[in-house]
């Protein structure tokens, strides 16, 4: 029988080398990590099961046992769940596949103290084995396959996969404790290692030693560790802040604290218990396109799915946890799960909980959903465009910053601080705070103490289209349209009317031809010279960018209204030279100037960069004279 020697990839060597010399002081949470993999392998195998029934033919009630031999100094970790192959073997423990462990490499400092505590953080799950052993070997068999394999490490550079026997399916994983983690194969220590982080797995685990009575040699001692209980069946006032913590860890594969906890049980017609939790970080695939729900299935208290897309919609991705039906058949199967009524009352059911406690949230603790509106706000906002019934609720749970301040605000208080008069809420849409901030736009607005919000979310956009006003408030982009900023339109209008400007606009009018809409006098503007917006009727400016970016445009952009400002001192020396003879060609580089500078100021590029850069030198040089 051939036995292969293989590397690991090299992310893996950096990691299990922290591993092999680290100090960490919670070595302990290797076996969590152990059990946690056990438990996954069971409820897949009971999964695949429902569908393949061959595969359970030789299974039995599912198990993990954990068995220590002094002797030897090994601790193994067994369990009959679905197993692996040699592929399963070497992509799943030589390579970092899953999430955790990538997040895990990209938060690494260099600085080992600091690095050391995130082991504790992230788990890293199946390669922490290496804080405690020196050897690693792990027999396996997946089931329905008759061949075994034997994996085995000392945790430094390679394994070694080989063909095996074994007679069940399912997983062993033997630990060849380090002289100096001892502790880890004396029998209390493991008990209450397991009763910590592993008592709420379902599947019972049975800790399995030499009897250490004397003369009882070769007797064996088994006995069950975990109270097995679903931690979700139990009462809330049975669970402890930390049991539900480690029960989060558990089940969303995270290792932040959960952020908010929502723990129920719904009677009447259709049963069920929820124990969600929010987590206080993003997950790493938060914005994956599939935007999978992770929220597990499970029907009388055993697992079905976590990949049940009717469970949540898809703007409450965030959410962890389990929902445990009463009313599902046990041997259901996912399409079985497609357009179920039970499952769809739930979901709806849980949906509204789950908002009613974050609004909830908003009254009693502030900062507290402030920082959840951080995390996840927008995710939550696809809801305003995705759920039609939930449409105001969600709008109404929103949160902005504004021009009012530097905290985060709602449409309502927007409302509440309008000016006497003010019909419309005014906002601007940007790639990020930063941006919009520095946006000319918005001048005259901040001149006229008129509130602005911003909205920097590429999801405000799509929303922005479907909701015409808020309140009976219209909503109105300050890049788009003419802005209503004067007090008295017609009379001032007529005063201002100087015939160098008309002049100018005039210039700049034959200059830019097609490039512009439209060339007129701005009200919005206080300082800078110039700046784009979109006419009434023509997509918002940013709108046009983000579908640009993802190739989502059909035809050329839309030509924009420069407005330039007549209070502005270029704009007045320009007004002068354009009611004079002979400053023909001066005046044609300085419209294009205009018109790029206001792209730049937009975040967009000159149409022409090198003739931009030409045309600058030029007035660069001319200036130097
Ligand atoms: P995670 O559990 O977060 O995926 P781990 O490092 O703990 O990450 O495990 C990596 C992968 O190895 C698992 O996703 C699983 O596919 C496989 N694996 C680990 N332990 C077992 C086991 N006991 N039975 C079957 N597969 C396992
Ligand atoms: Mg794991």
């Amino acid at each position: 029988m051939t036995t292969e020697k293989m590397g690991f990839e090299a992310e893996v060597s950096r990691l299990l080398h922290m591993m092999v010399h680290s100090v960490y002081s919670d070595r302990e949470i290797f076996l969590r990590e152990l059990i946690s993999n056990a438990s996954d392998a069971c409820d897949k195998l009971r999964y695949e099961g429902l569908t393949n029934s061959d595969l359970l033919k030789d299974s039995g009630d599912f198990a993990i046992d954990i068995r220590l031999d002094k002797e030897s100094k090994t601790l193994t970790v067994s369990d009959n769940g679905i197993g692996m192959n040699r592929e399963d073997l070497i992509s799943h423990l030589g390579t970092i596949a899953r999430s955790g462990t990538s997040s895990f490499m990209e938060n690494i400092s260099g600085d080992e103290k600091k690095d050391v505590n995130l082991i504790g953080q992230f788990g890293v799950g199946f390669y922490s084995v290496f804080m405690v052993a020196d050897k690693v070997e792990v027999l396996s068999r997946k089931a329905g396959e008759e061949k075994a394999y034997l994996w085995s490490s000392d945790g430094i550079g390679e394994y070694t996969i080989s063909e095996a026997e074994k007679v069940r399916n399912g997983t062993s994983i033997m630990l060849h404790i380090k002289d100096e983690a001892y502790e880890f194969i004396e029998i209390h220590r493991l008990k209450n290692i397991i009763k910590t982080y592993s008592d709420h797995v379902t599947i019972p685990i049975t800790m399995i030693s030499k009897s250490e009575e004397d003369g009882a040699e070769d007797e064996e001692t088994s006995e069950r560790v975990n109270d097995g209980t679903a931690l979700w069946a139990r009462s809330k006032s049975d669970i402890t802040e930390e049991q539900y913590k480690e029960f989060f860890h558990h089940v969303a594969h995270a290792y932040d604290d959960p952020g908010m906890t929502i723990h129920y049980r719904a009677e009447g017609k259709i049963e069920y218990t929820v124990m969600l939790f929010i987590p206080s970080q993003q997950p790493m695939d938060l914005f994956d396109p599939a935007r999978k729900t992770k929220v597990k299935l499970y029907v009388k208290r055993v697992f079905i799915t976590d990949d049940c897309e009717d469970i949540l919609p898809g703007y409450l991705r965030f959410m962890r946890g389990v929902v445990d039906s009463e009313d599902l058949p046990l041997n259901i199967s996912r399409e079985m799960l497609q357009n179920n009524p039970v499952m769809s009352s739930i979901s709806n059911a849980v949906t509204k909980r789950i908002l009613s406690e974050l609004e909830k949230k908003a009254k009693k603790d502030k900062d507290g959903y402030n920082q959840f509106w951080e995390t996840f706000g927008p995710v939550l906002k696809e809801g305003i465009y995705e759920d039609f019934a939930r449409r105001d609720q969600i709008l109404k749970m929103s949160r902005f910053y504004s021009t009012a301040g530097d905290e985060l605000t709602s449409l309502d208080d927007y409302v509440s601080r309008m000016n006497d008069g003010q019909d419309t809420i005014y906002y601007i849409t940007a790639d990020s705070l930063e941006a919009a901030k520095r946006s000319p736009q918005l001048e005259g607005f901040k001149a006229k103490d008129i509130e602005v919000i911003y909205f920097t979310d590429p999801v405000d956009e799509f929303w922005l289209q479907m909701i015409p006003e808020f309140d009976g408030k219209k909503l109105a982009s300050v890049t788009r349209g003419s802005a209503d900023l004067d007090d008295k339109k017609e009379d001032d209008n007529e005063e201002e009317k100087s015939p160098e400007l008309e002049a100018l606009l005039s210039v700049l009018k034959t200059n830019l031809g097609e490039t512009v809409k439209d060339v007129r006098k701005s009200n919005r503007l206080t300082d800078s010279a110039v700046c784009l917006v979109a006419d009434d009727n023509d997509m918002d400016m940013h709108m046009e960018r983000i579908l640009k970016m993802h190739n989502k445009l059909d035809g050329a952009a839309s030509a924009r209204v420069m407005e330039i400002n007549a209070d502005n001192d270029l704009i007045k020396a320009l007004s002068k030279a354009a009611t004079k003879k002979g400053s023909v060609d001066l005046l044609k580089d300085a419209s294009q100037m205009l018109l790029d500078q206001a792209k730049i100021m937009e975040g967009d590029l000159p149409d022409d960069p090198v003739a931009f850069a030409s045309r600058l030198s030029k007035v660069m040089e001319a200036s130097f004279k």
